[in-house]
């Protein structure tokens, strides 16, 4: 028998938003990630298994070809490149904005306007760097791994970049939207030499998950 079909996936909104897709084909995991320390995760079909893996890890574990196949959101494959990868789908969850972000009392309208140099903070610096550059400001750059939010408040950046789903994050911290960098949602990602060695095995995968799409089986509106 040949090797099963892997997808990697992230635990959490994902993994959860993913299952339905597949669920609708009747392919069901064995084990769910939250309940278990397992990173391989096998399916009730002896072909599909999923591996468990950091959200920004997906598409270089499926550009390797160590998944043949994953789900990330378009913030994780724009800072990747997408290099090796075919991004056949738009599976239209997890969807939110990439935004600038600004304390409520600083004026980002004036600073742009009067080509102040800005610090950026974000997890996000090359979807940053192309905005800023695009706009052409010119900005430094902080790399930060999380909470990004907290960077305004004790003054270690003058905005951040992050990601907006519900605002209530920004809200939380007195930070409010001053920019819309992109609109974001999840695609799936598909190994370039994977689709061409094993599109008897993929194609049927793939299929499933545009048919869930168009039915609409997405978890949009359930979820924040
Ligand atoms: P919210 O308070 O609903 O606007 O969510 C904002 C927080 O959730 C920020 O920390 C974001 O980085 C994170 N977030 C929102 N949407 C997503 C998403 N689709 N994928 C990953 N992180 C997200």
């Amino acid at each position: 028998m040949s090797d099963p079909l892997t997808i990697a996936l992230s635990k959490g909104r994902i993994f959860e938003e993913t299952m339905p897709f597949l669920a609708a084909a009747g392919i069901v995991p064995l084990e769910r990630p939250e309940h278990s320390r397992k990173l391989v995760i096998k399916t009730n079909h002896p072909d599909i298994r999923f591996i468990i893996v950091r959200a920004s890890d997906v598409p270089t574990y499926v550009q390797h070809g160590a998944a043949d196949l994953g789900v990330a959101g378009l913030d994780v494959l724009v800072e990747h490149g997408g290099e090796g990868l075919y991004q056949p789908l738009d599976l239209q969850i997890a969807q939110c904005r990439m935004m600038v972000a600004a304390h409520r009392d600083f004026d980002y309208a004036g600073a742009v306007r009067q080509g102040t140099r800005l610090r950026v903070a974000t997890k996000y610096v090359k979807i940053a760097r192309e905005h800023f550059a695009a706009k052409q400001m010119h900005v430094d750059l902080i790399k930060l791994y999380g909470s990004m939010e907290l960077a305004p408040i004790v003054g270690l950046a003058d905005v951040i970049v992050d990601l907006v789903s519900t605002g209530s994050t920004l809200k939380a911290n007195h930070l409010v939207p001053v920019e819309a960098i992109m609109e974001v949602s999840s695609r799936l990602i598909v190994n370039q030499v994977a689709f061409k060695l094993k599109r008897a095995e993929i194609m049927p995968v793939m299929d499933i998950f545009r048919q869930a799409v168009s039915n609409g089986l997405n978890m949009k509106g359930q979820n924040g």
